[in-house]
């Protein structure tokens, strides 16, 4: 049985909004989704010192996805960090001190998310939600009839 270590952050799976336990899943990205749209962008921004990924209309960030390894599969060319690796602070600034090595990282929504792990407040979303989330591969969610 897989135990859910206490650490400064919890990993919370995408696909089942359920917490991730050591060994039980990762935090990923497609790193070819990102070499493409950054190559997407070089084209439109040409070679301008001063252009950045983020604040330019019309780009989208490739998301990093967190998930359980039997919810959902890998990309084909993943950046993959093990939940355990990355669940303090300092695991935190170590994985963004690696990461900002590599070229493809603004082309990632690195940032948002790692804002979104200071600022939990940011992490909310507006809008009519339901108040207990739920697998959505079990449960239905709304007024769907059973
Ligand atoms: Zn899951």
């Amino acid at each position: 049985m897989e135990r859910l270590r206490v650490g400064d952050l919890t990993a919370i799976c995408d696909r089942c909004l359920t917490p991730i336990p050591d060994g039980g899943g990762v935090l990923e990205v497609d790193t070819a989704a990102a070499d493409r749209a950054l190559r997407r962008w070089r084209a439109k921004v040409g070679t301008d010192p001063l252009a950045v990924f983020a604040s330019t209309p019309g780009t989208r960030a490739v998301p990093w996805n967190t998930r359980h390894h039997s919810c959902g599969r890998p990309p084909r060319f993943p950046c993959t960090i093990a939940v355990e690796r990355i669940r303090t602070w300092p695991g935190l600034l170590h994985w963004g001190s690696h990461l900002a090595g590599k070229y493809w990282l603004p082309a990632t929504d690195w940032h948002d998310l790692t804002v979104r792990a200071v600022e939990p407040l940011r992490a909310a979303v507006s809008g009519i939600l339901p108040a207990q989330p739920r697998d959505p591969h079990d449960g239905p969610i709304g007024d769907r009839p059973q």
